[in-house]
C-alpha cells in the first residue's frame, strides 16, 4: 500500500521514513514539506538525524507541497506543525485519504478516534460515526501526545484489573520531544526546563479519553507536571496511582507482565510482543539503556513500589518518545487499521 508523510522532514516524518523503510505492508510513495523545501529532493532537503542511513531511492524523492490533488497514497501519516495540520488534514479527508495524525489539532474531536491500539482498539470504530457525521470517505485519526503514549500504556493493565482512582505523573522529557532544532543547545544543556507548552493539559485530557469508554472519558482524576531535561531520545515519567481495589506491587507487576492486547494478537507488524516490560532492577528504567525495547515500542515499567499517601502503587515508566509516542504509535495504528478493513 502506498504510503505519504506529510511535513516528511521533521524529527518525527523522519523517524517515519525510517520505519517504513522494508515494512511488510506499506511503502513510500510521496513525502512532502512547507515551501522551503518543496521541488527539492528529499536528501538534499532534510537534515538527516536517525541512526540508520537514509535509502537512496527515498532521498531521491521530490518533496511535494501538503495538497490533496498532488498525492496519491492509500494512508497519509501526518507530522505537521498542529496549527498547520487543523486545515490540511481536513482537506485531505475530505478527498477521501485516511489520515493517521502525530498533531493536537484533532486529537479531541468526540468523532475523532484518539489511538493507543494496545489501550483502546475498540475506538477504531468511531471512523464509522465520523464519515456519516462529516459525509466524507477519508478519515482522520490521531496517535496520543508523547507522553500519554507512555503513560497510558503502563496504566491500561492496572485499569483494567484494578480500576482507577486517581494518578499524578512527573515526566522528565527528552529534547527531541521539541522536534528539530527543538530546544536551544544552551538553554538545554546542564539544566531541566520545568514548562513544556501546553503538555500537561493534552496529558489529563488525552489519558482520560483513551482509558475511557468510546465516545466517553473515564472518571478518574489525572494531574500531571512535564519537564524538559538534557536526554536525546526517552520520556522518563514517574507515576503515582491511586487504584479503586486494593493491589499490591507485585499484582500491578504481574498485571502488566501478563498484558497483551490485540495487536499482539493479530500480529500486527510493528506491535511489540510485549507492550509493557517491567524491569526489576532498582536503577532502571534508564533512557540510553531501555528506550529501544521492543523496537522503541515498548514501554519499561520499573521500581513498582508501594505509595504511602495514596496508599496505592508508584513507578517509573520509560518510552521512545519518537518511537511509541509518535511515528511508531502511527504506524501501529495504520496497521490496526488496515486489519478492521479502515485502509
Ligand atoms: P519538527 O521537527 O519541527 O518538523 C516540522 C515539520 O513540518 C518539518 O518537516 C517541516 O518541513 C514541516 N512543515 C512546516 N511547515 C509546513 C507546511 N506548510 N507544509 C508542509 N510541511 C510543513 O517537528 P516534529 O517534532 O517532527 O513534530 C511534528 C508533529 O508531531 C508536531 O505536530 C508535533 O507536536 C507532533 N509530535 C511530536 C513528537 C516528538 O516527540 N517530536 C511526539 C508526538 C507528536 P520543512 O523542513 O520543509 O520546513
Amino acid at each position: 500500500m502506498k504510503a505519504a508523510v506529510l511535513g516528511a522532514t521533521g524529527l518525527v516524518g523522519q523517524r517515519f521514513i525510517q520505519l517504513l523503510n522494508d515494512h511488510a505492508w506499506f511503502e513510500i510513495a510521496a513525502l512532502t514539506g512547507s515551501e522551503r523545501s518543496s521541488g527539492v529532493e528529499y536528501g538534499e532537503a532534510v537534515n538527516w538525524r536517525m541512526e540508520t542511513p537514509l535509502k537512496k531511492e527515498v532521498a531521491e524523492l521530490t518533496i511535494q507541497p501538503s495538497e490533496p490533488k498532488q498525492l496519491d497514497a492509500d494512508v497519509v501519516f501526518s507530522a505537521l506543525p498542529a496549527e498547520l495540520a487543523q486545515g490540511i488534514e481536513q482537506d485531505f479527508a475530505k478527498a477521501g485519504f485516511t489520515v493517521v495524525s502525530n498533531a493536537s489539532s484533532h486529537r479531541m474531536d468526540p468523532d475523532v478516534p484518539l489511538m493507543n491500539p494496545e489501550a483502546n482498539f475498540k475506538h477504531l470504530s468511531l471512523i464509522d460515526e465520523q464519515r456519516r457525521e462529516r459525509k466524507w470517505d477519508g478519515a482522520i485519526v490521531t496517535n496520543p501526545n508523547c507522553t500519554t503514549a507512555v503513560l497510558t500504556l503502563s496504566l491500561k493493565p492496572i485499569y483494567d484489573s484494578f480500576g482507577l482512582r486517581n494518578v499524578i505523573m512527573s515526566s522528565m522529557q527528552a529534547a527531541s520531544g521539541a522536534g528539530y532544532p527543538g530546544v536551544a543547545s544552551l538553554d538545554i544543556i546542564d539544566n531541566i526546563i520545568p514548562f513544556i507548552n501546553g503538555e500537561e493539559e493534552k496529558v489529563e485530557r488525552e489519558t482520560k479519553k483513551i482509558l475511557g469508554q468510546r465516545g466517553h472519558s473515564a472518571e478518574f482524576k489525572v494531574s500531571a507536571s512535564c519537564h524538559r531535561v538534557p536526554v536525546i531520545d526517552g520520556h522518563t515519567e514517574a507515576v503515582f496511582v491511586q487504584t479503586e481495589k486494593p493491589a499490591t506491587p507485585d499484582e500491578i507487576c504481574k498485571s502488566m507482565r501478563e498484558f497483551t492486547a490485540e495487536p499482539q494478537k493479530l500480529k500486527l507488524p510493528t506491535a511489540p510482543e510485549r507492550p509493557v516490560i517491567v524491569r526489576p532492577e532498582q536503577d532502571r528504567p534508564q533512557p540510553r539503556f531501555d528506550r529501544n525495547e521492543g523496537r522503541g515500542m515498548s514501554v519499561v515499567v520499573g521500581r513498582v513500589r508501594r505509595d504511602s499517601v495514596f496508599d496505592g502503587v508508584k513507578y517509573l515508566a520509560l518510552g521512545h518518545n519518537t518511537i511509541r509516542g509518535a511515528a511508531g504509535c502511527a504506524v501501529l495504528i495504520a496497521e490496526s487499521m488496515k486489519s478492521q478493513g479502515y485502509i
